[in-house]
């Protein structure tokens, strides 16, 4: 059997190089004799896997110092819960902009810890574009925001300005999928499964300064600084996760870093953008300056055809198209690990459906 091109949200694609390293060293990492699944975390084969791991993405990213990078579990979904716990430092207020799906359910956590301010809210606009200006709350804590919207497939292309708060950033979907400013960030936060690597890992890189207070009774394992402290291992890390994730860190950086990562999804999101609006028979609703590079949902013309196209799709070795179940309709995610190759068979196929079907 050969590799599907899988467009999946996530868990997704990951780059075959990856995989082939894994498997190459699944029962002997390295002449240690053991496979990293069965390692020790506080060994010091497994230390130098982690610590590689965090070289590698700060070189990246260029990480700076007074920032750190923590290797959690929970997903990007805990972090919804731990960031008011984290970084209210006694406030009562945060302002979140509200751009779709991901958004909502950010803002639905926060309400249980304070009173959440929506200086953006795209709700009006079916979540296709954001507002030129925005009214931020002098009193809140911190601006939270989702620079791509996975479901919605709506992505800023720019920081937005928040002057001195501390900003906050769901990059779960987008992370190293370009360059980053991180000093522009108070935290950033991602779980793993789309664009680092396989599902139970989620990664925070967090202002050292911002992590200084928690409200009343906030468990030590939702506490950044116990993470801080102890270098990720107050409890057992998601030790394989990390291994790849590492993999998929060096993986980027022989193809030339985030600026070439960033110029491949840029021109394989262009085709696919290019194919949807030169035709009559597929249909993208996202404000042009806001369509996302990662996440590419599309509707046909006729839904009828939806099923055939989805089954077609699937002989054709294209894989897990159907739309997020709350949209409908067809996304395609094209995350770093899917090559342009697989975006050009898509491309081939829908010209090919509309043809016979259009
Ligand atoms: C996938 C996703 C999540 C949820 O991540 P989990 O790790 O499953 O909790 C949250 N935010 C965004 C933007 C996502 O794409």
């Amino acid at each position: 059997m050969s590799r599907a091109f899988n467009f999946s949200a996530g868990p997704a694609m990951l780059p075959e190089a990856v995989l082939e390293q894994a498997k190459a060293e699944i029962l002997d990492w390295q002449g240690s004799g053991m496979s990293v699944m069965e390692m020790s975390h506080r060994s010091k084969e497994f230390k130098s896997i982690a610590e590689q791991a965090e070289a590698d993405l700060r070189d990246l990213l260029k990480i700076p110092n007074n920032y750190k990078v923590l290797f959690l579990q929970g997903g990007a979904s805990s972090q919804f819960a731990m960031i008011p716990m984290n970084l209210l430092h006694g406030n009562n207020e945060a302002d979140y902009f509200n751009t779709g799906v991901w958004s909502k359910k950010a803002i639905a956590e926060a309400k249980r810890y304070c009173q959440v301010n929506l200086p953006v809210d795209s709700t009006s606009n079916k979540f296709t574009t954001v507002s030129d200006t925005w009214q931020l709350n002098p009193n809140a804590a911190y601006v939270h925001y989702t620079p791509n919207e996975t479901i919605n497939g709506l992505e800023f292309h720019t920081i937005p300005n928040v002057g001195d708060k501390p900003l906050i950033a769901d990059m779960s979907s987008t992370i190293l999928s370009r360059p980053l400013d991180i000093s522009k960030y108070g935290l950033i936060y991602a779980g793993a499964q789309k664009n680092i690597g396989p599902a139970g890992l989620t990664i925070v890189i967090i202002r050292e300064d911002l992590a200084d207070s928690v409200i009343p009774n906030t468990p030590t394992m939702l506490t950044y600084k116990t993470h801080i402290d102890s270098g990720s291992m107050y409890n057992t890390p998601p030790t394989y996760a990390w291994y790849i994730a590492g993999l998929v860190f060096k993986w980027i950086k022989d193809l030339g870093g985030l600026i070439e990562m960033g110029k491949r999804n840029q021109r394989k999101a262009e085709l696919l953008y290019t194919t949807i609006d030169n035709s009559n028979f597929y249909k993208n609703p996202v404000a042009s300056a806001y369509r996302s590079w990662m996440n590419v949902p599309f509707t046909l013309k006729n839904p009828e055809l939806d099923k055939s196209f989805l089954a077609e799709a699937k002989e054709a070795s294209l894989f897990t198209l159907s739309g997020h179940r709350s949209v409908g309709g067809m996304r395609a995610s094209i995350y770093n690990a899917m090559p342009e190759e697989g975006v050009q068979a898509l491309i081939d196929f829908m010209i090919d459906f509309e043809k016979r079907k259009g």
